[in-house]
């Protein structure tokens, strides 16, 4: 098979990456098929995120190119996400964060009230019910498989077997112009081409649970989140590891994420584990992605560290890397992967 363009992993990074250049030139994908970081996330976009409810400055911009994006494809689905707070001070943070200008196309509502919106939740200290999106992760990826057909291999790609030429790279019975390498957290395993990079990967897990919960229209957040997927059904997650990475569950986790689920309603439920599944986030320093061409092995770049926000990122970085690609224009200095190069 010849092609302009190898993608090294089929999750959100490759996946949006193969379909966009496949307007320009042959694409083929290289995954081995097995669980990662994008199905397991819950694909949520939310404006006002973590212990102090930032809004970062670029938020706006990026989420306005990433609704195009995923609208195009079909897998963009507005929904509200009510902000618990979750003690006294979270709660004035977060009422003096959702008055700021900057905020307001962003907010639905703001209370300090408990059971105003909901009556059956332990909003104790109120909360904040916020614009934001679900990206159907799992229905993208497996859309973009159906797509891809036989230009998706399903293989484990190892740099030591993959030969550059100088009239292109050879791997198996693959010829390519380039490779883009969106491999995930498993980039910074010894051996890779960019292993030699400031890495900061977080393992989370998520359930999939049926449950007589009260049915809800927005998303349950605090300390994690809860999706409802209609008919009894949620996805519910997820916690940091930064310790371990990879694939593997476990019960701890599953018992302190129903917990947690169980922990949002002021009476008891009853809920099944339908299913659990753990991925790792590829996580950098700065929360920002990874993009460029491999210092000496010219034909390769790379597409990664998508991090905890990776629905909100990938539009746009794919957008600079495109550019780079196709028109020679730079990469912003601050989604340069030399950044972050380990002396
Ligand atoms: C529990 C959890 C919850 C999350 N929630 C959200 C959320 O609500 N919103 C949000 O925006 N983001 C969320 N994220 C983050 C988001 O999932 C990631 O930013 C994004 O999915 C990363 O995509 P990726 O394509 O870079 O990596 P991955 O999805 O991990 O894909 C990398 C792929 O590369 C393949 N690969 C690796 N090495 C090789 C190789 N050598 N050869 C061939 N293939 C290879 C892997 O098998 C994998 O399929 C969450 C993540 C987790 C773990």
């Amino acid at each position: 098979m010849n092609v302009r363009t190898l993608v090294v992993g089929q999750g959100l990074a490759g996946s949006l990456l193969a379909r966009r250049l496949s307007t320009t030139g042959s694409v083929a994908v290289v995954d081995p098929g097995q669980s990662n970081a994008s199905l397991v996330a819950a694909g949520l976009m939310t404006p006002l995120t973590g212990r102090r409810f930032r809004l970062t400055s670029e938020y706006p911009q990026l989420f306005a190119r990433a609704r195009v994006a995923y609208t195009a494809l079909g897998v963009f689905n507005p929904v509200t996400v009510y902000r618990m707070f979750a003690d006294a001070e979270q709660r004035s943070e977060g009422l003096r964060r959702s008055a700021e200008l900057d905020c307001a196309p962003f907010i639905q509502k703001v209370t300090d009230i408990p059971g105003q919106l909901s009556q059956d939740l332990t909003d104790t200290q109120g909360g904040v019910l916020m614009h934001g999106a679900w990206v159907d992760l799992p229905r993208f990826l497996a859309d973009t498989k159906t797509w891809l057909g036989e230009r998706l291999i399903k293989d484990q790609l190892h740099a030591h077997d993959i030969a550059d030429t100088p009239t292109g790279i050879r791997w198996k019975n693959i010829t390519a112009e380039r490779m883009v390498w969106c491999d995930g957290w498993r980039a910074m395993l010894p051996g890779g081409l960019f292993s030699n990079l400031t890495w900061q990967p977080a393992k989370g897990e998520s359930l999939d649970i049926t449950s007589d919960a009260p049915a809800k229209d927005f998303v349950l957040n605090r300390e994690g989140w809860a999706l409802p997927c209609g008919e009894g059904r949620w996805r519910t997650g997820t916690n940091w590891d930064w310790e371990e990475q990879g694939e593997q569950v476990t019960e701890a986790q599953r018992k302190k994420l129903l917990a947690r689920f169980h922990g949002y309603f002021n009476h008891p439920i009853s809920s099944t584990v339908t299913s659990q599944a753990a991925g790792t986030r590829p996580c950098t320093r700065d929360n920002r992605p990874y993009l460029g061409q491999h210092a000496s092995r010219l034909r390769h770049y790379i597409l990664n560290g998508l991090g905890p926000r990776g629905t909100v990122w990938a539009p746009t970085a794919i957008d600079h890397l495109e550019s780079f690609l196709e028109q020679g224009l730079p990469v912003p200095a601050e989604l340069d992967y030399r950044r972050a190069l380990l002396s």
